[in-house]
């Protein structure tokens, strides 16, 4: 589903992703640890095309990212991204949050994209909350409200960039049980995190990065008990 050939990229002189090859096939979890630096953020900024690569090639479907105007727009549809801090429009309600995608990119009629986000939204477990605004909500809620904005899409491929990892303790499994319960439900996601838990029970391949690269790719159970790089032990001594 999606396919990265000899991806490179630059940030003027540090070399941020380093020949990445990583195909992703639909239903698939694949949940991407690494150091602080190592460039996971970047690789998913690229996935939607937040960032421009040097060379090499994305494609999701078998084709290529566009690159301007309305197919850019469909394809941050389809490639739905929930990041650290939610960015949830903070003068719209939790309802019009996930309305409005819906209805801007693709072209839904409100009726419609109302009741697709109620749906959503009690899917997430948050729907007597619609009529809020996000500051009313705790951070949790507001990360679920964020999932829902991107499922209301109907996206093909699902991005999370450390999703839990601005929330408070007790709202962290509120949010990796959604994740998990989108897992089961055959959701192709693409997940980093440092929650070592969810990688094990969720994910079918983890992927370990340093300094740009792909240095280790596995099944969770075999890349936990039994890292081969000198690398991702260093990595895992120091975080579990
Ligand atoms: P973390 O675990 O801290 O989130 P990460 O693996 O997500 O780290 P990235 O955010 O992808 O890492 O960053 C990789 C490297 O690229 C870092 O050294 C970072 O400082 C640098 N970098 C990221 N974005 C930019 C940018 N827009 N301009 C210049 N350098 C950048
Ligand atoms: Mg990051």
């Amino acid at each position: 589903l999606v396919v990265l050939k000899s991806v490179n990229k630059h940030f003027g002189a540090l070399h941020v992703l380093q020949d990445i090859d990583l195909t992703i096939t639909r239903g698939e979890v694949v949940v991407v640890i690494g150091p602080s630096g190592s460039g996971k953020s970047t690789l998913c900024r690229t996935i939607n095309r937040l960032e421009t690569i040097d060379d090499g090639e994305i494609t999701i479907d078998g084709k290529p990212l566009p690159q301007e105007g309305k197919a850019l727009a469909r394809l941050r549809a389809d490639v739905g991204m929930v990041f650290q801090s939610f960015n949830l429009f903070a003068h719209k309600t939790v309802l019009e949050n996930v309305m409005l995608g819906q209805i801007k990119v693709r072209k839904a009629d409100k009726t419609q994209a109302a009741a697709n986000a109620r749906a959503l939204l009690d899917r997430v477990g948050v729907g007597t909350q619609a009529d809020k605004y996000p500051a009313q909500l705790s951070g949790g809620q507001q990360q679920r409200v964020a999932i829902a904005r991107a499922l209301a899409m109907d996206p093909k491929v699902m991005l999370f960039d450390e999703p839990t990892s601005a929330l408070d303790p007790e709202m962290i499994n509120e949010v990796l049980e959604v994740m998990q319960q989108l897992a089961r439900d055959g959701m192709t996601m693409i997940v980093v995190t440092h929650e070592m838990g969810f990688a094990r029970s969720a994910a079918n391949r983890v992927v370990f990065m340093a300094d740009g690269r792909i240095v280790e790719e596995a099944a969770p159970d075999q890349f936990f008990s039994n890292p081969r790089s000198d690398r991702a032990k260093d990595f895992l001594s120091k975080i579990l």
